[in-house]
């Protein structure tokens, strides 16, 4: 158990250790403590190194002196016999100063390495005295440092490796001592019995090391956040907790940014196997991150983003480089002798450009002019800083890239130095200018999530967000319904399966939320999301409309809801579809020119509204795209002039402008853009009195993703509005009010394992619901009858259907599932049962609605 140095600097702290080493010994297991110096110790201890006369120095350890004591009396123990020693030892190699022995930095790090002994020395005294036997434990005679070839005597002496071979009998003789032992992070030895430190990160290097020299059952790295997360918490609340990774994955974590772990320290624990858990200290009880040595069986994923600031470009020309043997060569030797690492290569046939990262060198201006200046012995040199990395960390990228299109896109819009595909598929690094990062990590970690790339479903992988963790919590985002109406659900599929079940409550929820925008007149529910009869009344009830695209819809919201205003808004529709929604009473937009040029008697003495295509589309999926010049919705604006002649030839008022973008909206930005563009064109046309805005309105899928803010859509509306006072806004909103009232109920069939995956079958499949195949929508698919047990087994959840797409959900985690298991599948309220078919001649699942 690794503490650091706040969490050794205060009394209290030191019983919250006593707690957690006692836990851990109640568990039958013995405990090393590895401890780093007091908080601020370590800086001290540099600090008097780099005095250069003795009285300053022994000021200083006089005072580094005066901390100790005054923790030792905070825990009402004395002056422990070895902390005065190692105090009086300290006193005299300031007194004595670097050169006394001939040896300046052997010195150095004998007075630095004092923090840790100190640290360790009163904690001894205090866990003892506490009931809590411990022994002393001196690191340097354990961990051995070994000469590597690629260091010289500073390194060797102040950023030491330590050789972490298992070692059984050191193993022996410290189980010998006792059942709780602490030792120093930061100490070893090397071979000339010299004490050398570990550098940076070294309390963490320390205990890896000795968790891989006595193949200790695990490491658990105690510090102030309960592990790593998906992306860095500071930047992004939503990031969320790595529950478990691999090695490899850890490692590549830490070392593209990620504070919390050093990446030296993982490195020593993989040949043992040892597993590293990272846990916070102030929430013991919290789950924290579980490094392993298992590839886990999961869905392939991005398991987070990081990114390093700072980081320096060199690029490097020469024409026809590789046809000089030795170009690299020489390259790469002026590096070397700069003593600069480096971290990402690009290469083209003249050029080559490498990343120098702050956290592997010693980076100022002029160790970068200098190199440079050296470089431009053999090319033209350019260098480019500051930058920052941003890297995408997951096992098997290369599988993901179809899925990070989204991700890329965002790219685009930024000047992007180099890109890097590391050779062991774990990374997929963008180098770019550094003051985009903090407004591009939230972002791509949104995207990450909703293009599914991101497996935040995955509860093996990804636990809480921060924000749940330790923030105010997520926006208040109520339990589904359907967890309170199990036993009900149960009963109902026990009856009959695949069937579709609304919730009422839910649809008057949705209702009552738009109900209280302030800035919207009017809203038409677009019934082909649900044309359940049940839904059209409770809707019109609320006194909304009912947006219709067909005479079978017009004559359905008629005979539920016969006095709830009718809005025909067809697409490439009949001539006779027209004339019977006048005849009906229905509000008619018109989206082309044709029907004015051929039918335009049939709107004579009319008010119609017309829907526009204002250029571009919006949406989760390109086919529910209903905007843009792909699409064959809406008049597109360079035929407005020619429709608004032909409407005044044929006496046909132009009452209001409709536009309708796409499905799927999470931004409440995006109505007020449209609002606004409407009213710029509305003014133009003089005889608009309705703005029509459009649905689109999305609903949260994936979890982690926010809902739809509607204060927020009111306040954007609102402000719109208030530049435009003179429009009427309607909105008309599908989805939104029913996709969460409704699931599907099936029952597991069969399950099969083959090629490499394991197939969960159900007896709904696409013919019920083809959202999955159509627009890859992601629903929540859960097991009813095991709604309590552990998720571990990973599905592929498939229909009956003779389709290699009827698949209603990818590597799904799951608990093991058998035959008769009551599936459901959420947020089928909305495009579910109004586009199934009987395709194979399989029946359609019927619906039921609960109150
Ligand atoms: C489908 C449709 C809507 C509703 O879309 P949702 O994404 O379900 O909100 C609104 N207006 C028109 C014209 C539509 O075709």
């Amino acid at each position: 158990m690794k503490f650091g140095g706040t969490s050794v600097a205060s009394v209290e702290r030191w019983r919250n250790i006593r707690e957690l080493a006692a836990a851990r010994r109640a568990e039958g297991v013995r405990v090393l403590l590895v401890v780093s110096a007091l908080a601020g110790v370590t800086d001290a201890l540099k600090a008097l190194c780099a005095e250069d006369d003795a009285s300053a120095r022994t000021q200083a350890a006089d005072a580094i002196a005066e901390r100790h004591r005054a923790l030792a009396a905070a825990m009402q123990i004395a002056l422990p016999e070895r902390v005065g020693t190692l105090l009086d030892g300290l006193r005299q190699l300031a007194e004595r100063g670097p050169e006394a022995d001939g040896d300046p930095l052997a010195w150095k790090a004998l007075v630095q390495g004092h923090g840790e002994l100190l640290s360790s020395a009163l904690g001894a005294a205090f866990l003892s005295a506490q009931h809590l036997p411990t022994q002393w434990i001196d690191s340097r005679d354990c961990l051995r440092a070994v000469a590597l070839p690629n260091q010289n005597t500073r390194t060797r002496t102040l950023s030491a490796t330590v050789d972490a071979q298992p070692d059984a009998a050191l193993a022996e003789r410290l189980a010998a001592q006792g059942e709780v032992l602490i030792a120093q992070g930061f100490i070893a030895r090397d071979e000339n019995g010299r004490c050398v430190l570990l550098g940076r990160g070294g309390s963490d290097t320390s205990a890896s090391c000795f968790g891989a020299v006595l193949k200790a059952a695990r490491v658990e790295i105690w510090t102030d956040v309960a592990g790593m997360f998906s992306a860095n918490p500071r930047q992004v609340a939503g990031a969320r907790l790595l529950r478990q990774l691999d090695y490899e994955e850890a490692q590549e974590i830490a070392t593209t940014g990620a504070k919390v772990l050093h990446p030296r320290c993982l490195s020593p624990l993989r040949a043992p196997r040892v597993p590293l858990w990272i846990k916070d200290t102030n929430h013991p009880d919290m789950e924290g991150t579980e490094i392993g040595p298992q590839v886990r069986e999961a869905a392939p994923s991005v398991k987070a983003i990081s990114t390093r600031s700072g980081i320096t470009l060199v690029s490097m020309e020469s024409v026809g480089m590789w046809q000089q043997v030795g170009f690299l060569a020489d390259v790469f030797d002026a590096f070397r002798r700069h003593g600069i690492s480096v971290d990402l290569i690009g290469s083209a046939e003249t050029n080559v450009t490498v990343s120098l990262d702050p956290t592997e060198n010693l980076l100022d201006s002029d160790a970068v002019a200098a190199l440079a200046t050296d470089l431009a012995k053999v090319c033209r040199v350019k260098v480019i800083a500051p930058c920052a990395a941003v890297t995408l960390v997951g096992r098997g990228m290369r599988s993901m890239l179809h899925q990070l299109s989204s991700v890329l896109a965002e790219f685009g819009q930024l000047r992007v130095h180099m890109i890097s595909q590391s050779s062991n598929n774990l990374n997929l690094t963008f180098v770019v200018d550094e003051d985009v990062v903090d407004d591009l990590l939230p972002r791509l970690h949104e995207l990450l999530v909703r293009a599914g790339s991101l497996r935040s479903d995955d509860s093996q992988l990804f636990g809480p967000s921060w924000q749940a963790l330790y923030g105010s919590g997520e926006q208040d985002i109520a339990p589904a319904w359907w967890r309170g109406e199990r036993t009900r659900l149960l009963q109902l599929a026990a009856e009959r399966s695949p069937r579709y079940v609304y919730h009422l409550p839910t649809v008057q929820a949705r209702i009552d939320g738009l109900k209280h925008l302030q800035a919207v007149d009017h809203v038409h529910y677009a019934i082909k999301a649900n044309n359940h009869a049940r839904i059209l009344q409770a809707v019109a009830a609320s006194g909304f409309g009912l947006e219709c695209v067909s005479p079978g819809e017009l004559a359905a919201a008629k005979a539920a809801a016969p006095d709830a205003p009718r809005l025909f808004t067809p697409n490439f529709a009949r001539r006779d579809d027209y004339a019977a929604a006048l005849d009906d009473g229905a509000t008619v937009t018109l989206d082309a020119l044709h029907p004015m040029e051929h039918w335009g008697e049939l709107f004579t003495g009319r008010s119609i509204m017309l829907r526009v295509d204002l250029g571009r589309g919006l949406g989760h999926h390109e086919k529910v795209r209903t905007g843009g010049s792909g699409s064959k919705f809406g008049l597109p604006l360079d035929q407005l002039d020619r429709f608004l002649e032909l409407a005044r030839t044929h006496d046909v008022r132009v009452q209001g402008l409709h536009a309708h973008l796409g499905s799927g909206i999470l931004d409440a930005g995006h109505w007020g853009e449209v609002y606004a563009q409407l009213a710029a064109l509305a003014e133009r046309i003089g005889s608009i009195e309705i703005l029509n805005i459009g649905g689109g309105l999305g609903v949260p899928s994936h979890p982690g993703e926010q809902p739809l803010d509607l204060n927020a859509l009111d306040r954007v509306l609102s402000e719109v509005k208030a530049a435009y006072p003179q429009y009427r806004l309607w909105m008309e909103p599908g989805r939104y009010l029913v996709a969460e009232s409704g699931v599907l109920l099936a029952r597991v069939t069969q399950d099969k394992r083959k090629g490499g995956h394991h197939y969960l079958g159900i007896d709904a499949g696409m013919h019920n619901l083809i959202r999955p195949a159509l627009y890859e929508a992601w629903h929540e698919i859960v097991n009813l009858s095991r709604l309590d047990q552990p998720a571990i087994a990973l599905y592929q959840v498939v229909g009956p259907i003779c389709e290699t797409g009827d698949v209603l959900g990818n590597d799904r985690r799951l608990p093991v599932s058998a035959e008769g298991d009551v599936m459901l599948v959420a947020q089928a309220g909305a495009y579910g049962a109004v586009m199934a078919s009987n395709y194979n001649l399989r029946e359609t699942a019927d619906e039921i609605v609960i109150e």
